[in-house]
């Protein structure tokens, strides 16, 4: 009631001013209740002008866009204008946190792998995740309201989605025609459609070679299972002399040995699959795992071949002796196992300018064509398949290798020209490299562990 108050005395005074105006009209005029009369209007307009000015400078701020604050009043006019402006205040603040709690909600979406569409019931679109518009090859603001059907038009995905049966996710290529997707809807609101969209054509691939890698296991191990079955049949089945009896012997044996070498990779590979990157300050001498290798080649070729296996290096690599033996080893007799007698087959050693380090392992073998070479390190890739389980090979070799490779920060590098030979490359990173000077520790390879080497 304190704004009544001051209103009430504004009347009052206005009210006495008229009635002394109106007395002294009266004296003069001779009029009766002009000072009376006179006295009650100017009241009246005197609160009426004091409102309607007030009123007017809150109108007009009103009418503006309220950037500064309401016009600073005492009074009715005065709170009224303080409480509309709060309240507005308060309404721009719920909006604004509305807005970035939607943000915040929509950021959380787009982190998903999965793309997601949202769709009204007449099948516009509502949003639009980047994935879901990289998925569908859609524009995520300019096809924003566009019917889906229209932009995506693969007949399979314009079936599922009108069908209305959800239970089963779509599979369906990608739109670009490359990729598999993985396709769920669901319903939500008022006939509203949410999509959600998964690339699965890694899990698809990797599915394949999974397939692909139990059957070629399969296949290898049943070959010489047969061959010994058949072996052990005949024993069975046939009086054998002496000497046959032994001929049988030695081919079992060979058929077992086989079959253990291929045991002995595919753990080998499952072993470098499973477990943690190498160790980036364990030094291992390379002259001493090369001696290693070196007589391994050296009983293999029997001096069918010309051998300069031996480089002096004075290097140390860095990582899983045992993995590194294996990856030269296997380099090493496959050149011995290719190449044809008479052949040489060389290992070097070189230092590059930026630290890092490359062994070499040349031969005047066969030479491999070029559009082998990049399938060379898939597991049981063969280029000729009598050779290699000839001479012992298990088509996982050179795939142990460059996984070898990789755990190390390294790689394989293969050239290879036909008729000519082969170079095969195991380029170390300056971070695994260091001359044997340089150690404190000595000659660790010398005492090192068993060799994976399945050749
Ligand atoms: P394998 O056990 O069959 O030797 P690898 O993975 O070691 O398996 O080698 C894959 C294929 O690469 C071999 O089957 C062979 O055809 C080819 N290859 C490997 N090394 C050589 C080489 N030094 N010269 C010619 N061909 C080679």
């Amino acid at each position: 009631m304190t704004w009544l108050l001051p209103r009430l005395l504004l009347a009052f005074g206005a009210t006495l001013l008229g009635f002394v105006l109106g007395a002294a009209v009266r004296a003069a005029t001779g009029v009766d209740s002009l000072g009376l009369g006179l006295g009650v209007v100017m009241g009246v307009l005197t609160v009426l002008m004091f409102d309607a000015v007030r009123g007017h400078r809150l109108l007009s701020w009103l009418r503006g866009n309220q950037t500064d604050g309401a016009p600073r009043d005492t009074g009715l006019w005065g709170e009224l204008g303080y409480r509309v402006e709060r309240a507005m205040r308060d309404r721009d603040r719920a909006v604004a946190r509305g807005r970035l709690e939607l943000e915040q909600f929509l950021s959380a979406i787009e982190a998903s792998p999965n793309g997601v569409l949202m769709l009204d019931a007449q099948e516009h679109i509502l949003w639009c995740s980047r994935v879901a518009a990289d998925h569908f090859a859609l524009d995520p603001k300019r096809d924003l309201q566009q019917r889906i059907t229209n932009l995506v038009r693969a007949p399979a995905f314009v079936a599922y989605l009108q069908a209305g049966r959800y239970s089963e996710p779509l599979v369906l290529g990608n739109s670009r025609g490359r990729g598999t997707l993985s396709i769920i809807v669901r319903e939500y609101g008022d006939g509203m459609r949410l999509v959600l969209s998964l690339d699965i054509t890694e899990s698809l691939r990797a599915e394949a070679m999974r397939r692909d890698f139990v059957a070629n296991v399969s296949h290898e191990i049943r070959t010489p299972l047969t061959v010994l079955s058949g072996f052990i049949e005949t024993m069975h089945s046939l009086p054998l002399t002496a000497v046959e009896r032994e001929r049988v012997l030695v081919l079992m044996n060979q058929q077992t040995q086989r079959m253990q070498t291929l045991v002995a990779d595919l753990l080998t590979l499952a072993q470098l699959e499973g477990s943690p990157r190498p160790a980036p300050d364990r030094w291992v001498s390379l002259d001493g795992l090369l001696l290693r290798v070196a007589a391994d080649a050296e009983a293999l070729s029997a001096g069918r071949h010309k051998l300069r296996l031996k480089p002096t290096t004075g290097v140390e690599l860095a990582g899983i002796e045992s993995e590194l033996l294996s990856a030269a080893a296997n380099l090493v007799t496959n050149a011995v196992r290719y190449t044809p007698d008479g052949g040489e087959v060389e290992v070097c050693w070189r230092l590059l300018e930026d630290g890092s380090g490359e062994m070499t392992v040349i031969d005047t073998g066969p030479g491999i064509a070029r559009e082998h070479i990049p399938r060379l390190t898939e597991r049981f890739y063969r280029v000729d398949g009598s050779r290699s389980r000839e001479t012992g090979g298990t088509g996982l070799g050179l795939s142990i290798v460059k996984h070898v490779m990789q755990r190390h920060g390294g790689e394989l590098m293969i050239q290879s020209e036909l008729g000519t030979g082969s170079r095969f490359r195991l380029v170390f990173p300056a971070a695994r490299v260091r001359q044997a000077s340089d150690s404190a520790l000595g000659d660790e390879a010398a005492f090192g562990g068993a060799a994976l080497s399945h050749h």
